[in-house]
């Protein structure tokens, strides 16, 4: 399955152990991390590239896709 589709993390933030792996190996801008220091959520991300979410070591990065529209009314509200 492709992931090419703009993503929206979301983080256990009760498993989440702060080992700072995902944001680590992240290649977006700079700045694009959560008030916890994980790659941030609720912010599409349009690279796709889910290595974050295959890095974490407790398997608790899960996403859901989003259409452009989707990206626009997010960033308008
Ligand atoms: S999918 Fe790739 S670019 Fe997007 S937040 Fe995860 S590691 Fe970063
Ligand atoms: S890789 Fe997983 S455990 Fe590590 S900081 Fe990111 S969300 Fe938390």
């Amino acid at each position: 399955m492709s992931h090419r589709d703009p993503v929206i993390f979301q983080i256990g933030w009760n498993a989440c152990i702060n080992c700072g792996a995902c944001v680590a190996i992240c290649p977006q801008e700079a700045g694009f991390i959560s008030d916890f220091d994980t790659i941030a959520v609720g912010r599409p991300c349009d690279i796709a590239c889910m290595l974050c979410e295959d890095i974490c070591p407790v398997t608790t990065i899960t996403h859901r896709e989003v259409q452009k529209f989707q990206i626009d009314e997010i960033n308008a509200a």
